[in-house]
């Protein structure tokens, strides 16, 4: 298969722009946002603004309209200034996807508006605390009453849940063994309880919390797809969310090389920068190397999408080695930067503490190797 390596000039300049916005937005605030694990409205507002939020959404539905490269660019960017602004931004597409892939275009328009004219956000909610890996394990319940399904479940770990106008629902047809179903269902109905804010080891300036479904009525014009459909709809979503959780990997570790590259540059031992010593080269060598092949990677998955070609292995090779590298990198930082690579005021501990998520959401990095695994031995 024939792949081009360069960016076209449209590409190029919204990367650029979305490098400058990290430079000058993000990158200043990502330690406060981290450090008052706060959730960043400010910034939210002005990527709005700045037509670098929504990223998945078509210009018919009030998008940006931007290809799938682009898409993987502006997420690369904003991770290398933050992950968890990045995946805050991502919850959005996230949430998208089922509905982009599954939905009819009524529910389209009046759910993709709601979060692209009206500024609303939505959470993507799959896990549940008996179902992570296993997804066909989940025990949410919906029924169908009349012109309406009542839901009951427990969601977790859904990202933006304190702050979604709505949320897309897996659940499983009461009584029926395998039969899932797709939901888009409203924050203000009755029923729909959000737990407290998780307090988390990294991507601190994003939302996570729980969202419990009790005797929750959600109108059957608010199903995606037919009944039994969910689940396809939910695997496919994630065939396409997955490339992008490998741009944000790319990008902590990008971030992540770049100040452990000035700190070996400016730190001083033995009388010399220690980026003169071959163990710093070495290392800095080792991770711009595999920086680079993760990018062509997640590259790579980028382009089947683009193609309409989503590839589950291709998606999956992006992110678990991104992610992976993502780890690698972010600790080779971390050494670099030798004591001061513990210490919070420097950035190199907040890359490593926002890297390890990457190996765990949207599919675990042992569920990625399940995924290659089925297809090498199929
Ligand atoms: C910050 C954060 C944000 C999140 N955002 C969202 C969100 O917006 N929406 C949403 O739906 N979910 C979200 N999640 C949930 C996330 O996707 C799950 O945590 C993840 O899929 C893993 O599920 P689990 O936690 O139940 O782990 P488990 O499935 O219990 O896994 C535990 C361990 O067992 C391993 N394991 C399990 N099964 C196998 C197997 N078959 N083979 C080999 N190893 C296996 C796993 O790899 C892992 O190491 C988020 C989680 C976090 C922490």
């Amino acid at each position: 298969m024939a792949m081009f390596f360069e960016l076209s000039e449209e590409q190029m300049e919204i990367n650029r722009l979305a490098r400058d916005f990290t430079n000058e937005e993000i990158l200043p605030v990502a330690s406060k946002y981290d450090e008052e694990e706060e959730f960043p409205v400010d910034v939210m507002d002005k990527l709005r603004e700045c037509g670098l939020f929504n990223l998945a959404v078509p210009e018919i539905y009030g998008g940006p309209g931007v290809d799938k490269m682009t898409h993987s660019l502006i997420v690369e960017q904003i991770a290398r200034g933050c992950a968890g602004i990045a995946t805050s931004v991502e919850a959005n597409s996230l949430a998208s996807y089922p509905i982009l892939v599954g939905a009819s275009e009524e529910l389209k328009k009046k759910y993709l508006h709601r979060i692209t004219y009206e500024g609303q956000y939505a959470s993507f909610a799959l896990t549940e605390p008996g179902a992570g890996s296993d997804v066909a394990g989940l025990s949410t319940t919906a029924e169908r009453k009349g012109d309406h399904y009542i839901l009951n479940g427990d969601k977790c770990f859904i990202t933006n849940a304190s702050y979604a106008n709505y949320f897309v629902v897996l659940a499983k047809e009461k009584g029926a063994e395998n039969k899932f179903t797709a939901f888009i269902v409203d924050r203000d109905l009755d029923g729909v309880l959000i737990g407290k804010k998780e307090k988390k080891m990294g991507l601190r300036a994003s939302n996570t919390a729980s969202v419990t479904f009790e005797e929750v009525a959600v109108p059957v014009c608010n199903r995606i797809g037919n009944e039994g459909d969910g689940f396809k709809i939910f695997m496919k979503a994630l065939s396409y969310a997955r490339p992008m959780v490998g741009a944000q990997a790319v990008g902590i570790a990008q971030g992540a090389y770049d100040a452990a590259l000035a700190y070996a540059k400016e730190r001083k031992q033995f009388g010399k920068a220690i980026s003169q010593f071959q163990s710093i080269q070495f290392m800095l060598a080792d991770m711009s190397m595999n920086i680079e092949a993760a990018r062509l990677l997640v590259h790579k998955a980028v382009y089947l999408l683009a193609k309409g070609k989503p590839s589950a292995v291709n998606s999956s090779y992006a992110k678990c080695f991104a992610a992976d590298t993502a780890m690698e990198v972010a600790s080779d930082a971390v050494q670099i930067f030798g004591g001061n690579g513990y210490i919070r005021e420097y950035p190199a501990e907040k890359y490593l503490r926002d890297a390890k998520i990457m190996q765990i959401y949207e599919g675990t990095n042992q569920i990625q190797r399940v995924v290659i695994a089925k297809e090498i031995l199929a």
